[in-house]
């Protein structure tokens, strides 16, 4: 199949005016000038896409779907730890099928606003297999937390294990993810990385979220402190260590995991991170809805960047953001950050999440060997400033393949 469109954006080569992209089967085999492709290849069906931009896929590097029905039901606290324990209070009182239609509708916004890949935080692993194929590419992270009275840290883990046994759906891969050093314990974290080198999964977790973690882990106090501590947390690992030197230093996290938020970073943190090695560098999740809905500290992009650090988006789940769209998250971030381009943010939803996710070349690019993950936006003026108009672009998105198959709005 060809693919035409007055813009072909690759991402990790300039635009292609008047562009052409072939697919085979569910891969991308070449891309280049319209009339160049076409003659190279005299079969197969022509899509003419017509005055739209054609560019991979979007990922969103951090959501949980569970809570994709409690968009509003929530106002934000001055407390994070108040707000857990609000969220919690809710979510006793949701049942199955209410998860299951959450992540249905959840699954449906993200097609709408043209994201092709997804990591969802997964609390509830079970309704997987009960579930139908998802709709795009999604990795399922099983969330892990041990602080809970009733379960250990093997049961936990033994959990996982088992249900990785069964892998139903191709769209699907599968990783771990202990939820957050204040919620899951050391060796926790041990025995995820043992897991997902032996299973090859991917690896995520919440780190540096909150003032209060910080205050939790460096200050031996603050609500968040008392909150753990109630719930009979250990709370022996408290004190003069921050939340992301506490897991890196202790080797909990290495350059493997995707780091969820780090809002809340002190010196002695970037002068870790500056002292690590390029190819150490970490991966680091902003979710800029949800940092601005909880009021965080301002996300250190510029110094990460600086430090080599590599920066995705996620949008985080719905009770703590209104929107899945990583089109307004892309804006949110370019209002925070003018010195921004627009290629640079939108290279943090597609090459910076498949590095990221060790798939570089294969997601979040069109060049050949790239899977056939695809998204147009109707841009104009002959295509100028074809990365602007993208991130600009307010509706929903009208047409996308994935895997090779086109799934039209
Ligand atoms: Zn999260």
């Amino acid at each position: 199949m060809i693919l035409k469109a007055r813009v072909v954006v690759p991402m990790d080569g300039p635009p292609i005016e008047h562009g052409a992209v072939v697919v085979d089967d569910n891969a991308i085999v070449a891309v280049g000038k319209a009339e160049e492709e076409v003659r190279w290849m005299d079969e197969g069906e022509v899509v003419e896409l017509g005055d739209v931009a054609l560019l991979p896929g979007l990922i969103n590097a951090h959501c949980h779907l569970d809570y994709s029905t409690l968009r509003y039901s929530l106002s934000p606290s001055k407390s994070f730890a108040s707000w857990v324990k609000r969220i919690n209070a809710v979510k006793r009182t949701l049942t199955s099928d209410d998860y299951l239609d959450a992540i249905a509708r959840g699954f449906r916004m993200l097609e709408k606003w043209g994201t092709t890949s997804v990591c969802n935080v997964e609390a509830f692993p079970e309704l997987i297999n009960i579930m139908a194929e998802p709709p795009i590419r999604t990795w399922w992270f099983y969330e892990m937390i041990d602080i809970r009275h009733r379960i250990t840290t093997e049961e936990v883990v033994r959990g996982a294990l088992e249900f990785f046994q069964s892998r139903p759906h191709s769209l699907s891969r599968f990783g771990l993810s202990p939820h957050a050093p204040y919620t899951a314990s050391r060796s926790l974290y041990e025995l995820a990385n043992c897991c997902a080198e032996t299973m090859q999964m991917a690896l995520t977790t919440h780190v540096a979220e909150s003032r209060e973690e910080l205050e939790m882990f460096a200050d031996q106090g603050g609500p968040l402190y008392d909150f753990m501590h109630s719930l009979g947390r250990s709370m022996e690992d408290c004190g003069r260590q921050t939340p992301f030197g506490r897991l890196w230093n202790s080797g909990a996290v290495n350059e493997e995991w995707l780091l969820v938020h780090m809002n809340e970073l002190e010196e002695s943190d970037f002068a870790l991170l500056a002292a690590l090695p390029p190819e150490r560098k970490p991966h680091v999740v902003h979710c800029p809805g949800s940092h601005a809905y909880f009021e965080h500290s301002p996300f250190p992009l510029r110094r990460l960047v600086e430090l080599g650090v590599n920066v995705s988006l996620g949008t985080d789940s719905l009770a703590s953001t209104h929107t899945l769209s990583l089109f307004v998250e892309m804006r949110r971030l370019r209002a925070k950050e003018p010195s921004l381009t627009a290629r640079d943010v939108l290279k943090m939803v597609t090459l910076n999440p498949a590095r990221a996710l060790q798939r570089t070349g294969r997601l979040g690019t069109i060049s050949p060997g790239a899977m056939a993950d695809l998204i147009a936006v109707p841009i104009d003026n002959g295509g100028a400033n074809v990365y602007e108009q993208i991130v600009d672009y307010r509706r929903p998105v009208p047409w996308m393949m994935i895997d090779g198959k086109i799934h039209n709005s």
